[in-house]
C-alpha cells in the first residue's frame, strides 16, 4: 500500500534522538526551549510554546485569549475536530463558515456575509480560527481586514502549513493573527511524533500559554501575589494542564527543521507533476493561491462526476493506493448535530466532501510510485 503521507526520519534524526537519551534531561531541560526558538525565528515570529500536541496548542491559545462560556469561535467546516473541539474545552459554543470551492479554505467573501448578520443579531464570534487547509494559505490579509474592525482575535490552525508562506511572509509569522499553530504528527510536514506549537508575537500571550501548558504555575516573581517564600517557590495563579513536550520530541523536532525546506520543495515538485499528470482526467484539481507557496501537506482532488465517489475511492483503496478524505464536514459529526447543526448549513463543505480523495504525497514519494498512483486514478476513473 502507498500510503497518503508518512514521515521521513534520517540517521540525523535518530541520532539527536539517541542522544537526549543518554543526556541528563528527558523533560523540562534545554531541548524545548532551543526548538522553541528555532522554530520561531524560521517563521518569523517573536515566541514559539511547543506542546505535546496541535490540540493541545489551540487548546492553551484559546484559554489565553479568555474564551468561556456564553463566547463564540468560527472556524471552517472542512478541516480537523480539533479546529472547532478547542472552544468546547472551554464551554464556548462553534460556528463555521463555509468554503472556498477552489482552495478549500474559508471563504472571505462568506466570512463578510456572515459577519453582517452576526452583527445585526448581536452574536459576534471572539475568536476565528481559520485553516490553512493542505498546506495553502488562507486569505490571511482579507479575513484579518474583515475581523479586526470587530476586535475579534485570530488564530491560525497552519497545521499542515509549516514551511508555507503568504505575501512574502512565511506561514507562522502571526503577522495577521494573534496565535498560529502547527502540527508536528507523523503524516504533517515535520514530525516530532506527537507535538505541536503554538507562536505569537505577544510577549505576554506567550507567557500565559506557558504558564497553561504547565498547571498555570509561575515562579516569575512579577507574575506571584506576594514575594517568593523563597528560592524553592512557585505560585499555581490560575488552572493549566500538563502539555508538555519532551526532550527527545524537541531534539527530534529542531533535527527534522533543518529538513524544512527540502521536505517541502520535493512536495511542491510532485504536486507540479501531479497538476501535469492528472490535467486530462475527470478531477478537479487543487487550486493555487498566487500570493502564496503552499507547504502542500494534502494533494487533493474532487471528481467531476460525485456519484462515483465511493466507487473511485474504494477502486484504489484496492488497487493499493491509501487514498483518504480530508475532511468530513465538522458539523456532520454526530456530536455538533447534538449540538444544533443539520445537513445543508454548509452546502460548499457538503459538495466539496462528495467529491473529495486525498492522493499519496509525502516528501518520500519516488516518482515511480507517483506514476503508480496516476496509473490506479486513470484505470478506476476510465
Ligand atoms: C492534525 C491537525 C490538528 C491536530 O493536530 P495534533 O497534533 O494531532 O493534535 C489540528 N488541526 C488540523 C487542521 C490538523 O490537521
Amino acid at each position: 500500500m502507498i500510503p497518503y503521507g508518512r514521515q521521513s526520519i534520517s540517521q540525523q534524526d535518530v541520532d539527536a534522538v539517541v542522544a537526549i537519551l543518554e543526556s541528563d534531561y528527558l523533560t523540562q531541560g534545554p531541548a524545548v526551549p532551543r526548538f522553541e526558538q528555532a522554530v520561531a525565528d524560521r517563521v518569523g515570529a517573536a515566541h514559539g510554546v511547543a506542546v505535546n500536541s496541535a490540540t493541545s496548542a489551540l487548546h492553551i491559545a484559546c484559554a489565553a485569549l479568555d474564551i468561556g462560556a456564553g463566547d463564540l469561535l468560527w472556524t471552517s467546516p472542512i478541516t480537523f475536530v480539533a479546529s472547532a473541539n478547542c472552544a468546547r474545552y472551554l464551554g464556548a459554543d462553534v460556528d463555521f463558515v463555509d468554503i472556498d470551492p477552489d482552495t478549500f479554505n474559508m471563504c472571505p467573501e462568506a466570512l463578510a456575509a456572515k459577519l453582517e448578520r452576526a452583527k445585526a443579531a448581536g452574536r459576534l464570534p471572539k475568536i476565528i480560527v481559520p485553516v490553512h487547509m493542505g498546506g495553502q494559505s488562507t486569505a490571511a490579509k482579507e479575513i484579518a481586514d474583515l475581523v479586526r474592525p470587530y476586535g475579534i482575535r485570530i488564530i491560525e490552525d497552519a497545521s499542515h502549513a509549516i514551511g508555507g508562506s503568504y505575501l512574502g511572509q512565511p506561514v507562522g509569522s502571526c503577522r495577521y493573527s494573534d496565535i498560529t499553530i502547527f502540527s508536528f504528527h507523523p503524516v504533517k510536514i515535520i514530525t516530532t511524533a506527537e507535538g505541536g506549537m503554538a507562536l505569537t508575537n505577544d510577549a505576554e500571550l506567550a507567557a500565559r500559554m506557558e504558564r497553561l501548558r504547565s498547571h498555570g504555575i509561575t515562579r516569575d516573581p512579577a507574575h506571584m501575589t506576594h514575594e517568593p517564600d523563597g528560592p524553592w517557590y512557585y505560585q499555581q495563579i490560575e488552572l493549566g494542564w500538563n502539555y508538555r513536550m519532551t526532550e527527545m520530541q524537541a531534539a527530534l523536532g529542531i533535527s527534522q527543521l533543518s529538513h524544512l525546506t527540502e521536505f517541502v520543495d520535493r512536495r511542491n515538485a510532485l504536486a507540479s507533476r501531479y497538476d501535469t499528470l492528472l490535467l486530462d482526467l475527470p478531477v478537479y484539481l487543487p487550486g493555487r493561491l498566487k500570493s502564496a507557496y503552499s507547504a502542500f501537506h494534502l494533494y487533493i482532488i474532487r471528481l467531476k462526476d460525485k456519484t462515483r465517489h465511493r466507487a473511485v475511492f474504494g477502486a484504489l483503496r484496492e488497487r493499493g493506493i491509501g487514498v483518504n478524505l480530508h475532511y468530513i464536514p465538522v458539523h456532520l459529526q454526530p456530536y455538533y448535530r447534538n449540538l444544533g447543526f443539520n445537513d445543508g448549513d454548509f452546502p460548499l463543505a457538503e459538495d466539496y466532501y462528495k467529491r473529495a480523495i486525498s492522493i499519496p504525497l509525502f516528501h518520500g514519494l519516488d516518482d515511480l510510485q507517483q506514476d503508480k498512483v496516476v496509473a490506479a486514478i486513470s484505470a478506476a476513473l476510465t
